[in-house]
């Protein structure tokens, strides 16, 4: 049985090791165990499963996650932490604590060791300030992923639902769409964490596609269209492309490609769909222009 999530017992693990959070880190620590219970559920983790946790803090969610699933990696970052896991998780031999950045492990050979290179599960109470790069670099590093279930900004859960037409439309959104199905599965108050965030959270599903909903050519290459036409949102798509140097893009290159899918050339990248950007990008890397 988990012996973590709730104030009591976060208090006296805190105690126990003189612990001070780390704000650099986004240390923001879950302390409500219906929370705890409902992203197990909504991950649908099970004995069958391998489940790569990113930034376990004490514990806590990693022990449920030992409960239920039958291996557990976790990545922690913060050293000082590592004493304190190894204390709350002794009671599991079903789990690795790695002390690393996540943005620097090979996730691919931990897939490879620890599932034999089938699709594990991500399950997570992000650090919020990397929250982005930790996403995309799953996506486009190509991990072995059946899906990834995690505790994010509630602005951020939003972007990633969003289309064209809205201010929070952009290329976090076009990467999940096309990656993933996303979905926004509760939203939880600042409260269930210790200490308390001053954003609102809420947990999103996003569930790994087998095909991807467009045919892209150049996946890479409709990225880096898709990344500076959001870097300089404000400008027409013409400008925002002709301006990204690694493009080598022309105005009248872009204004080309922009005639013949039937658009103005005054266009903003932020009004195209992600059927349109992978138009634009088959276009543009045809060889057509
Ligand atoms: N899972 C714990 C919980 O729910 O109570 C803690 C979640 S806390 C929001 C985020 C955790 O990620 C912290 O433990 C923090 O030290 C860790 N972290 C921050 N940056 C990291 C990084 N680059 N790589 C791995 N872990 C990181």
């Amino acid at each position: 049985m988990p012996t973590l999530g709730n104030p009591t017992s976060t208090i006296a693990v805190l105690q126990k090791y003189n612990f001070n959070f780390q704000k650099k880190y986004g240390q923001n620590f879950l302390i409500d165990t219906n929370i705890l219970e409902n992203i197990i559920s909504a991950a649908e983790v099970t004995k069958h499963d391998c489940v790569l946790e990113i930034g376990p803090g004490i514990g806590t969610m990693t022990q449920y996650l030992c409960e239920n699933a039958r291996e557990v990696v976790a990545v922690e970052i913060d050293k000082k932490l590592i004493p304190v896991l190894e204390d709350t998780l002794s009671g599991y031999d079903n789990v690795t604590i790695i002390n690393e950045d996540i943005l620097k492990t090979d996730i691919n050979a931990i897939a490879d060791e620890k599932n034999d290179g089938k699709p594990i599960k991500v399950v997570a109470n992000l650090p919020y300030y990397i929250t982005t790069p930790i996403i995309m670099g799953l996506f486009e590093n190509n991990i072995p992923m059946e899906s990834i279930t995690v505790m994010v900004q509630k602005e951020v859960a939003q972007r990633m639902q969003v289309g064209p037409g809205t201010k929070d439309y952009g290329a976090l959104s076009l990467a999940v769409q096309y990656y993933a199905e996303p979905r926004l599965m509760f939203t939880v108050p600042s409260g269930c964490f210790m200490p308390r965030p001053n954003v609102d959270s809420a947990v999103v599903k996003l569930t790994r596609r087998k095909e991807p909903p467009v045919a892209v050519k150049d996946e890479k290459f409709m990225f880096r269209i898709i990344r500076a036409a959001f870097n300089q949102r404000r400008k027409t798509l013409i400008n925002s492309l002709n301006n990204a140097f690694d493009l080598s893009l022309s105005k009248d290159d872009v204004s080309s490609a922009l005639e013949s899918m039937g658009l103005l050339p005054n266009i903003r990248g932020e009004a195209l769909t992600l059927e349109q950007f992978a138009e634009l990008s088959n276009n543009m890397s045809n060889g057509i222009l």
